[in-house]
């Protein structure tokens, strides 16, 4: 497991490291108040996507910046129009963030190469 304890943050970025197949997400946590931190870091490497035009699988770069915050228990409702991930059970899952994060990334669209020249074809 991959996991950082919420209470072992601080106000001095933590630095953190998840990996996936060929995906590798690095960055820091830092604890900003009371029970939310924020966590900054890149997604790099590639991960295999299915074309939505022909189905193919293939490798895609990846090179995303990542932040967001993290909320350990009840979000106050000053807080509220924060984008925040709510942690289970006071500890960060690195593995599960990456996890979920590389899901956004698959869930938009994708076409091959091949199928990139079927829509560009003037270019070609
Ligand atoms: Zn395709």
């Amino acid at each position: 497991m991959n996991v950082i304890p919420f209470k072992h943050l601080d106000s001095v970025p933590m630095a953190f490291e998840a990996k996936q197949e060929n995906a590798l997400f690095l960055g820091t946590i830092v604890h900003k108040k009371h029970n939310i931190a924020q966590l900054n870091g890149t997604i790099t490497g590639s991960i295999f996507i299915s074309c939505d035009i022909c189905a193919e699988i293939f490798e895609n770069t990846l090179n995303e910046e990542v932040s967001f915050y993290l909320a350990d228990g009840n979000v106050h409702e000053n807080d509220r129009e924060l984008e925040i991930v709510e942690i289970q059970n006071s500890v960060i899952d690195l593995d599960e963030l990456l996890d979920s994060e590389l899901e956004l990334i698959k869930s938009d669209y994708f076409c091959c190469s091949n199928c990139e020249g079927k829509t560009l074809e003037q270019e070609f």
